[in-house]
């Protein structure tokens, strides 16, 4: 089995110290692939850092939603001459909105701008996006309809509503499941992903957060990833090869890397 972790932070600094430890769990729950976003400009440079590094590990540059109010205004300089220092980055990413920690207008409309600046980098850069939305679907929706990703994207560990997964879809988005898939209790991720065609579908850990069950709660691991799809497998009616061969086929063709199954 080929699994691919599209979403997983080794550039965290809770993992980053223990990487080769983590690649080697990986390999051995069969997953083939990592990809690595980011949530600043240092975090994009250890995630260049350590795409260069690691033959498995592809890279994803660009500023969180709750790393804006923090960022320089040169960010958008910054992040396109980190561009050329790996031809190993796929993704513009995590890009976004979160209005759960920033309830202060002045910040949400900060967040909005750097959005709309990063989809027209990527744009750009002829890379697809990789979306975190948290308390803003509404607004992510609206923007990312105005303001349209050519090379598409992806709708990160997505926690919005069933009857938005089409909308997505439409213009241009995977949508991808993570922990929360798992969760006994979780009822929207798991229709959410029932909602979404095979083709569109995506696995992710978002590690060091949203630890699957059984481990919910505790640090989490690129590994890890094998549940995710275990579950998804699942709710899909499918078996886990399947899962692992469609979810792979669509990271390949989503972030143009290359894979051997
Ligand atoms: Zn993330």
């Amino acid at each position: 089995m080929f699994i691919i972790d599209s979403h997983c932070h080794l550039n965290d600094e809770a993992l980053y110290p223990k990487v080769d430890e983590l690649l080697d769990e990986a390999h051995k729950n069969d997953v083939g692939i990592i990809i690595c976003p980011s949530d600043t400009i240092k975090s994009s440079r250890l995630a260049i850092e350590l795409a260069n590094k690691h033959e498995e590990i592809y890279a994803a540059i660009g500023i969180h939603p709750s790393e804006v109010k923090n960022t320089t205004v040169d960010y958008l300089i910054q992040l396109k001459k980190l561009f050329n220092e790996s031809p190993k980055i796929v993704a513009v990413g995590e890009i976004g909105l979160d209005y759960h920690w920033d309830k202060d207008e002045e910040i949400k409309k900060k967040q909005r701008d750097a959005f709309i600046n990063q989809i027209y980098l990527a744009n750009e850069l002829h890379l697809p996006i990789i979306v975190h939305s948290r308390d803003a679907i509404e607004d992510t929706l609206k923007i990312l309809k105005e303001h349209k990703p050519i090379c598409g994207g992806v709708m990160h560990c997505y926690s919005g509503p069933v009857e938005l997964v089409d909308d997505f879809i439409k213009i241009g988005m995977y949508i991808s499941f993570g922990g929360p898939v798992t969760f006994t209790n979780a009822k929207t991720p798991k229709e959410a992903c029932l909602k979404t065609p095979l083709d569109k579908l995506l696995v992710e850990t978002d590690s060091p957060y949203l630890s699957p069950h059984p481990f919910r709660g505790q640090e989490n691991h690129p590994a890890r990833v094998k549940l995710v799809l275990q579950s998804v497998a699942n709710i899909k009616n499918i078996s886990e090869e399947e899962a692992s061969l469609v979810t792979s086929q669509n990271v390949a063709k989503l972030f143009h890397v290359k894979i051997n199954i």
